[in-house]
């Protein structure tokens, strides 16, 4: 599992949600904060523009009333404005103050302006109590209003100094400001100009307190809202983690809640007091189990053990499955020993949860305070990096061979070293197959009663420009993993036979050469006509090339082995068990099979002094194989006595570094006559 992807995308589900709440929370309250004060600013401009609408249609009204009386002289007009309770003041054509009533504060003095731009002249008049300054002449002003308002501003007067009639005044509105109005009324001699008053009724008040508090209870409900919205986010983002943190079978937690809670944990909690370990167990059968019963059985018995498990943790442990059989904890330790006891219990525990089944678990650990970065300083606590760790447990888990009977392995940096090695050479396979550093090695055997040459086998090494000479134990069980051993065997055979073939051109004396081939082989039906083919490309006889079979092969499928090696009998060439003693069922295979060579296995003739109870099961060996028609080859004979021995018990061949190591084809050729 990739942590970065993993953190990535846990830190994008916090944050989405954060977010997305936060921005929603901001154009929702920008947008209501907007129609809010757009409402408020419209109601409050309509109730002030209808009042100021009412007054101002009062005055003209009057205005016209007063002009018909002039004109009709009825009456004095004066009298009709009293009666409405107006301030007024009657100004001349010359802009003079005629006469004033009421509180009308207004005194006569008089300026006449010109605007910049205009050529009529404006009369203005002084409030002499508030201090304004408002103009006589309403049909000019409406066109120069703002100009006019700049022009008294350049003038020296101060902004609220400055009363303007008409409506643009209205913009000015408190909850009671004097106006003055000066009408259209103008009969030629007079002008009639009205001091009105914009005022607030309870009313008004009122609606102004309406307002108010819809705007206040809208606020709290968008509040209430956002709140929610938050809330419901919050818990969506919970749900949402608990889903990314879950594992689908145990419905517990998973290998991503272990990478990002786990790492986090023992960057915060490792350290010299708190040593921690990470573990990934396996139910090593589970697969087998699957097939023997059923899938839902097996996630049964996953569910079982997530949960034994999680009852197994101390405080500030972690425990996660991981899909198919591995569950990966984060346990706390004192030392070595004591992990492991603990380890071994929880197993057995674990497989006793099922009696009716035999369940295998094994356990790969990695100690987190012996962890080592590249250059093999040890890790900060603080930059444990827990995918590291992991796959240092799961590395220390299948280092655990199939045939191995331990349980719990702990991670070694010989296992990263071992790995490395593996992958160097897995990469480099192919190509030094093509550039022909695979080199054919012959070991001769030699008959132990005459010392003649009897045969030999070809044995290959890896000479690598770059990494040197490599035996065949560091490479061979490695292409046997892989397959890539099949390869080799082709390679082998074919410039064994080539060998041969110029050998013999060049008229010496061959013996027959035995050629390993592994058991992966074998799933080949026609490999009996694929060595014939190989052989007969080269031109050589087949007698000279002898096939070595390892006594491994012989677990395969036994039918299929007969046939093979009655075929390749019966294209005439020679076939051998190697290594026979090392494994378990080689008298079995004796039985079964009809081979031509018997080759004892070295492992007879290891130890030091001759030994009473060897020499019986060797000199047994020989005489069973003798019995069974069987040429016997002795491998790794490296004394004298041995071959004595040997020859005493009508021991065939001998191969081993008494009589010759392994050498170059140009080295063996020497020794054929
Ligand atoms: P093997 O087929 O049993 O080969 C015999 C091994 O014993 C060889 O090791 C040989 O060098 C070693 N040996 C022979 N005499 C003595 C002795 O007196 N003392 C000691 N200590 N060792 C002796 P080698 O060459 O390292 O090969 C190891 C194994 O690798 C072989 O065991 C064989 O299983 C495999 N192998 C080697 N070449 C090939 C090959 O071309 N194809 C396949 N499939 N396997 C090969
Ligand atoms: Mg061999
Ligand atoms: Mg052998």
């Amino acid at each position: 599992m990739n942590k970065n992807k993993s953190q990535k995308k846990y830190r994008k589900i916090r944050k989405t949600y954060l977010w997305l709440t936060v921005i929603e929370f901001i154009l929702f309250a920008v947008c209501m904060t907007v129609l809010l004060v757009y409402a408020a600013r419209n109601i409050g401009l309509y109730i002030v523009d209808s009042k100021m609408a009412a007054e101002y249609e009062r005055i003209r009204y009057m205005g016209r009333l007063y002009d018909e009386s002039l004109k009709n002289k009825e009456s004095n007009g004066y009298s009709l404005l009293e009666e409405e309770g107006l301030d007024y003041l009657i100004v001349g054509s010359d802009g003079r103050i005629l006469k004033t009533h009421g509180k009308n504060t207004c005194s006569d003095e008089e300026g006449i302006v010109t605007l910049p731009g205009y050529d009529e002249e404006i009369t203005i008049y002084k409030d002499s109590e508030r201090g304004y300054i408002y103009p006589g002449r309403n049909k000019k002003l409406s066109l120069n209003i703002l100009e006019f308002r700049e022009w008294l501003i350049d003038e020296g007067f101060e902004d609220d100094e400055i009363g303007l009639a008409d409506q643009v005044v209205k913009t000015t509105g408190s909850i009671e400001l004097p106006i003055w109005i000066s009408t259209a009324v103008d009969n030629g001699k007079e002008q009639l100009i009205c001091k009105a008053v914009f005022r607030a009724s309870d009313n008004d008040v009122d609606m102004f307190a309406g307002i108010v508090i819809a705007t206040i209870v809208l606020a709290g409900i968008i509040l209430i809202v956002m709140l929610v919205t938050a809330i419901r986010n919050i818990i969506r983002q919970r749900r949402m983690l608990k889903l990314f943190f879950t594992d689908v079978t145990t419905e517990n937690h998973n290998y991503t809640w272990l990478l990002v809670k786990g790492e986090k944990m023992l960057r915060r909690k490792a350290g010299k007091k708190n040593r921690f370990a990470v573990v990934n167990l396996k139910f090593v059968n589970y697969n087998t189990f699957c097939v023997c019963h059923s899938a839902a059985e097996g996630e049964e018995i996953l569910c079982r053990i997530d949960r034994m498990l999680n009852s197994r943790l101390c405080r500030n442990e972690m425990c996660a499955h991981l899909g198919s059989a591995n569950f990966g904890l984060i346990l706390k330790y004192t030392d070595e020993e004591e992990l492991r006891k603990r380890l071994e219990s929880i197993i057995r525990d674990l497989e006793a949860t099922d009696t009716n089944h035999k369940l295998y678990f094994r356990a790969g650990v990695s100690l987190t305070d012996k962890a080592t970065d590249d250059a093999g300083n040890p890790v900060n606590p603080r930059s444990i990096d827990f995918n590291t760790e992991f796959n240092h447990a799961a590395m220390a888990r299948t280092s655990m061979g199939a045939g191995d009977d331990s349980k719990i392995a702990f991670f070694d940096d010989r296992l990263i070293e071992e790995q490395k090695w593996l992958d160097k050479v897995q990469e480099k396979q192919q190509a030094a197959l093509d550039n022909e550093e695979f080199v054919v090695y012959y070991q001769p055997k030699y008959d132990p009663r005459t010392d003649k040459l009897r045969g030999a086998e070809a044995l290959v090494r890896w000479i690598s420009p770059e990494m040197g000479f490599v035996s065949p134990g560091k490479f061979i069980p490695i292409f046997e993993n892989n397959g890539f051993i099949t390869e080799i065997d082709h390679y082998m055979i074919r410039h064994v036979a080539a060998d041969q073939k110029r050998w013999l051109d060049e008229g010496r004396t061959c013996v027959p050469v035995s050629v390993n081939v592994s058991r992966a082989h074998f799933i080949e039906s026609d490999l009996a006509e694929q060595i014939r083919d190989m052989v007969d490309e080269a031109g050589t006889p087949h007698e000279y090339i002898e096939i070595e079979l390892t006594e491994s092969a012989f677990f395969d499928d036994k039918e299929a082995l007969l046939s093979t090696i009655n075929r390749l009998k019966s294209y005439g060439f020679a076939v051998s068990m190697d290594d026979f003693g090392s494994g378990y069922s080689s008298l079995n295979s004796l039985k079964d099979m009809p081979l031509d060579v018997l080759k004892l296995d070295a492992e007879f003739f290891r130890g030091e002094a001759r030994d009473n109870r060897a020499e019986i099961v060797v000199s047994e060996a020989i005489r069973l194989g003798k019995s069974l028609n069987m040429r016997i080859v002795a491998e790794g004979i490296e004394q004298k006595e041995q071959v004595d021995f040997l020859a005493d018990q009508g021991c065939d061949m001998i191969q081993g570094y008494y009589y010759a190591k392994p050498m170059p084809g140009n080295e063996y050729e020497q020794r054929l006559q």
